[in-house]
């Protein structure tokens, strides 16, 4: 059955759904208030990279299912299905998350809608935000229309949103337990394809499924700074934690994914999450239960100074006048995100310390150039690599994975490579007469 949709905010999340609903069969508008983005969806051009979207935006756009609009009335006439997909960056100065945009889709459209309707929250928001945003709903709402508040969250990943969104691993949906709404059956009907490929579908209360996502997030932070702490003992130890996650990753309890030791995560999801997570915490009074999440902010963020410290080791102990070259801007390969990368902070700090450093990834260019205008980029691997002192690698992208030591040996002034993500064959460098280093590797 075909629903008619409006998707508010065409970010990584919103652009995905909005196509991907359509790809579903629904007739979907996706409404932002960046009017540069808008055209160049309406264009059929992603204004970020996510593998495959761009071939179902097109094709959807093609079909007549999918259209662009900065025009809130213009949703409000044409959708009975509302997402809500707008950013939920951090506070400045503090832990907590910025809740302006999510607001601002509800103070804006829930007065313009004249039929009854659902507003689904994908966005990730602190426990307690949808009860509130449903009660400024009713008073907002035209008298005798009917307007139910749900949570929907999204689990996506960039690089694999497309799969994600079609076939995600499970489909959770927070409902108003205090009034017989239609937002499960609705639900049903929006999502009525996957679910008949068996996708379990969670429906719980509203607190309950934003909890959902905040602690899903803040588990898979927590094992990425399990492996990176361990990394720190195999280091002082002489240890391997390659191995080490390997050998403990066959427990099917703790399971090899999500286990790779390197210069930790970053991007515009998981460090906001657990701090707002840990401020939200705070003001229910849960602070304690949380306090363990700072130690894993705190080992994520020594992870970077770590790199840093590797790095004037293999400069003899300053960096300053040493060329660096630093392969990866993107907070993880297949993406063209920067938000808090971990590479692009690396190299930040290690041009303040005096180096001369040139940035080169596959897709995250534009964007870097954007966000840390000082940095200098080259346009490929070998540029990048041209006199370096030092290689590293930040962003296991495939094409630094499976590059061949003898195709930049000619080019750097010294053979030395340092693998941030653990992504690299040690015995393959080392054997073409490198040195190579890792985080938590003899
Ligand atoms: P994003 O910054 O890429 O996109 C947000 C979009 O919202 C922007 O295009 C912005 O212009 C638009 N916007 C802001 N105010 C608006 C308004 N009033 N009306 C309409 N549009 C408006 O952010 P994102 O990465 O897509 O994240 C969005 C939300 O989804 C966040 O809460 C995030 O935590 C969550 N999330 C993101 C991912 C991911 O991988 N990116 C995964 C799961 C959940």
């Amino acid at each position: 059955m075909t629903c008619r949709i409006a998707v508010f905010g065409t970010g990584y999340l919103g652009a995905t759904h909005a196509a991907c609903m359509a790809e579903l069969g629904h007739e979907v508008v996706g409404v932002d208030v960046d009017s540069a983005k808008l055209a160049k969806l309406e264009s059929g051009e992603l204004p970020f990279y996510e593998p495959e979207l761009a071939e179902l935006l097109q094709k959807n756009i093609k079909d007549g299912r999918l259209r662009f609009s900065s025009s809130y009335a213009d949703a409000a006439d044409f959708a009975d299905v509302h997402f809500i997909g707008v950013g939920t960056p951090q506070k400045r100065g503090e832990f907590g998350a910025d809740l302006t945009y999510v607001n601002s889709v509800i103070e804006e459209l829930a007065p313009l809608l004249s039929r009854p309707a659902v507003i689904f929250g994908k966005s990730t928001v602190p426990v307690g935000t949808a009860m509130k945003l449903a009660q400024r709903v009713k008073q907002l709402a035209p008298a005798g229309v009917d307007v139910e508040v749900a949570w929907n969250p999204e689990f996506l990943r960039e690089g694999f949103a497309v799969a994600d969104t079609l076939h995600p691993d499970r489909i959770v949906l927070g409902t108003d337990k205090f009034r017989a709404g239609r937002a499960e059956e609705v639900a049903r009907k929006v999502y009525e394809q996957p679910l008949a490929e068996g996708i379990p579908f969670l429906v719980t209360d509203l607190s309950t499924a934003e909890l959902v996502k905040t602690a899903a997030n803040a588990f898979l932070a927590t094992k990425i700074s399990f492996i990176n702490a361990m990394s720190e003992v195999c280091e002082a130890a002489g240890a391997d934690v390659s191995f080490l996650a390997d050998a403990i990753g066959y427990d099917a309890r703790i399971g090899r994914r999500f286990l790779n030791a390197g210069i930790g995560f970053g991007g515009g999801c998981l460090p906001k999450d657990i701090r707002a997570f840990m401020a939200r915490a705070g003001e229910i009074g849960a602070d304690e239960a949380l306090t363990f999440l700072r130690e894993v902010d705190n080992i994520n963020m020594r992870r970077r100074t770590r790199m840093v410290e590797i790095a004037r080791q293999s400069t003899g102990g300053s960096l300053i006048g040493a060329r660096v070259a630093v392969l990866g801007a993107a907070f993880k390969p297949d993406s063209d995100d920067v938000r808090d990368s971990p590479a692009l902070n690396i190299a930040g700090q290690i041009q303040l310390q005096g180096a001369s450093v040139s940035v080169f990834d596959p897709k995250a260019m534009d964007n870097s150039r954007r966000i840390f205008p000082t940095l200098n980029y080259a346009t490929s691997v070998e540029e990048a690599c041209e006199g370096a002192d030092v290689v590293l690698v930040l962003t296991e992208w495939r094409e630094f994975r499976d590059l061949e030591p003898n195709e930049i040996a000619g080019v750097v002034r010294r053979k030395q490579v340092i693998d941030g993500r653990n992504c690299l064959d040690p015995q393959k460098w080392r054997s073409a007469d490198w040195s190579y280093r890792a985080l938590g590797r003899p």
